[in-house]
């Protein structure tokens, strides 16, 4: 069994690291101070043992376990991102350790009456009777990815332990600058050489994800004229009432606060505007490529429409694609899919298997060609100082690593 002590340790020592990631710096990693974790996870790497461990100019960590089987198996990794979002503090984080929960509210911080409560947060109620890693409610915890983190990390440590558990290759990758969208950006796909990996990187216990939405953004420009108000008449062409339009004219219920599942969207998430000119800025998402291309065509199509309303060239659009559904690359090769669910099986613990509304590295990755479905890490409540993780879903999390190891040399066991 893991040590769920170790695992704790283990954690504790990633998240008070401060590694907050900057969508306003052009630097990979985009923060320096990323490279404090970096560091410290590569010396790790080579204190346990690992082989190839390096780290790049962008900060990557890449390391390898080697196969212990005489037999051909298929290279596969594991990705975990390092960084923090820039959405909520990260410094001096000071977790709380709260064992054998009782299922009441959790007190986070009394001076500022900050309470983690059941009442608000009904999926503390599962984790009754076990431990839960907390804020101090001044901080996020950092479980998004540092969770991640340590379970890749203690489960090669597990493997080392334990080399009668017969496994291939397994590579292993740390990222920066996930939360800012840039984890996949400056990932070395060659150099990683796996066939394909898993980013330890989603949710709650059980949490199995190959499906995610196609993303774009819009950025609508209206034009209009600006003259002197009081000599306005047949003249001032307001580009505000222009764009007001426009906002109309898209489908009312095809917004985020609208829709759910596999539902797409449009979401109108700005406006700058003036008389001489208004900026809206859309991202339009779907599950569906079709639905997808027809939503970008849609937001174009309307473009022309208003235009010649107004007998005028005053509506522009420029959209811009920025992630696609890995399912379309997931889908060929299923069976990596199939041992993830099959691991959790084996384990006990129940698949929950959904589409992501959201993006995820692995999407990215995926078309970089290295398919990479997205697997619990544990933690809930992400960015924010209600975020906490259950330290058995963790431990649960390093035995999933563990299993699909050594499930992906039996299968190819000839
Ligand atoms: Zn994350």
């Amino acid at each position: 069994m893991t040590n769920k002590q170790e695992i704790i340790d283990r954690f504790l020592s990633y998240v008070k690291i401060d590694t907050q990631s900057d969508e306003n710096s052009q630097t990979t990693p985009s923060t320096q101070k990323q490279w404090d974790l970096a560091n410290k996870l590569r010396d790790e790497l080579s204190e346990m043992g690992l082989q190839d461990v390096s780290i790049d100019e962008n900060a990557y960590v890449m390391a390898s376990l080697p196969s212990n089987v005489e037999h051909e198996v298929p290279v596969i990794g594991f990705v975990a991102h390092f960084d923090t979002t820039p959405d909520f503090s990260g410094t001096n984080v000071n977790p709380q350790i709260i064992e054998d929960y009782d299922g009441k509210d959790i007190v986070l911080n009394k001076e500022k009456n900050i309470i983690l409560s059941p009442d608000y947060f009904e999926d503390l109620l599962q984790y009754k009777g076990q431990t839960l890693i907390t804020t101090d409610g001044n901080t996020l915890l950092g479980a998004d990815d540092k969770a991640g983190i340590t379970e890749i990390m203690e489960a090669l440590k597990y493997l080392l332990q334990n080399p009668e558990i017969k496994h291939g290759k397994i590579r292993v990758c740390f990222t920066p600058d996930e939360e800012i969208g840039r984890g996949a950006h400056k990932f070395d796909v060659e150099k990683f050489g796996a066939e394909w990996a898993y980013t330890m990187d989603g949710s709650q216990i059980g949490e199995l994800e190959y499906e995610n939405f196609n993303a774009a953004g819009a950025v609508v420009t209206v034009s209009g004229k600006s003259v002197h108000p009081g000599y306005a008449k047949d003249k001032m062409i307001n580009s505000m009432y222009i764009a007001t339009d426009f906002i109309n004219s898209l489908p009312r219920l095809e917004t985020p606060e609208h829709t759910e599942g596999r539902q797409g969207f449009f979401h109108l998430n700005g406006i700058e505007g003036d008389v001489e000119e208004t900026k809206l800025h859309y991202i339009i998402r779907d599950h569906d490529r079709e639905h997808f291309e027809a939503r970008k065509k849609m937001i174009q199509d309307l473009a022309g429409e208003i235009c010649s309303q107004y007998q005028r060239e005053c509506v522009q659009v420029e959209v811009t694609d920025q992630y696609f559904n890995m399912k379309e690359k997931v889908e060929p090769v299923m069976h990596i899919v199939d041992i993830a669910e099959e691991a959790m099986q084996e384990l006990g613990i129940l698949p929950d298997i959904k589409p992501i509304r959201g993006g995820t590295d692995g999407a990215q990755l995926s078309f970089m060609g290295l398919p990479c479905p997205n697997i619990f890490a544990g933690g809930h409540n992400f960015h924010g100082k209600y975020e906490y993780v259950p330290v058995e879903s963790m431990q649960k999390a390093v035995e999933v690593i563990v299993k699909i190891a050594e499930l992906t040399a039996e299968k190819y066991q000839q």
